[in-house]
């Protein structure tokens, strides 16, 4: 499985409005794994995660964390922007995860971070609130991963309670990989 493969893939309808599917990208050995919901319209139009306004909050998220965005990876539960950002219906994240979870399992990340609520609800298939799931380590398939909040709704509500739990939920990522505190 590589971007070439899903460059072409018609499994699911989002490839009918899509401009450019979005494989993700990063470290191959990466020890973090991003998962965001699903690529906007400026990931779209580059064919590359996190690139808005979404994508620039996250990159000063991996700074703060004493991190260079080339050092982790991510990616997105579906790879082709849902219509108007709408959240990606359950089919087609059924459909297209298998390139998520195949990702995961070549890279073998020490810890996963979910950003925002489809994600979180993906991999740990719950229903729970993200006020309740955010801060708590969780598990998928034996790998550490903590739910934060989607670096867009941080910055609809850009709060200092919102930006100290999402800061806090990054250190304790870091002190589970040994990274220095900051
Ligand atoms: N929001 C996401 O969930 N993913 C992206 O790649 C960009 C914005
Ligand atoms: Fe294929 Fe995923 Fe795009 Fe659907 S969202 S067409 S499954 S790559």
């Amino acid at each position: 499985m590589n971007a070439t493969e899903v460059s072409v893939c018609v499994k699911c309808r989002l490839c009918e409005a899509r401009t450019h599917t979005v494989f993700g990208e990063g470290d191959p050995d990466a020890q973090i794994f991003f998962i965001g919901e699903g690529p906007g319209e400026n990931e779209d139009l580059q064919g590359r995660p996190f690139v808005g306004r979404a994508g620039q909050l996250l990159d000063k998220m991996i700074a703060a964390m004493g991190l260079e965005r080339k050092q982790v990876f991510i990616a997105n539960i579906v790879k082709c922007r849902p219509p108007g950002n709408r959240v990606p219906a359950p089919d087609e994240v059924a459909t297209c995860t298998p390139y998520l979870v195949r990702q995961i399992e070549i890279i073998r990340p020490k810890v996963i971070v979910t950003l925002g609520l489809p994600a979180a609800k993906y991999m740990l298939g719950t229903s729970q609130t993200m006020g309740r799931l955010r801060g708590q380590w969780q598990q998928w398939r034996g790998t550490k991963l903590m739910p934060t909040f989607h670096p867009a709704y941080l910055l609809r509500s850009y709060t200092e309670e919102n930006r100290k739990m999402v800061w806090s939920d990054l250190k304790a990522v870091m002190k589970e990989l040994g990274l220095p505190s900051r």
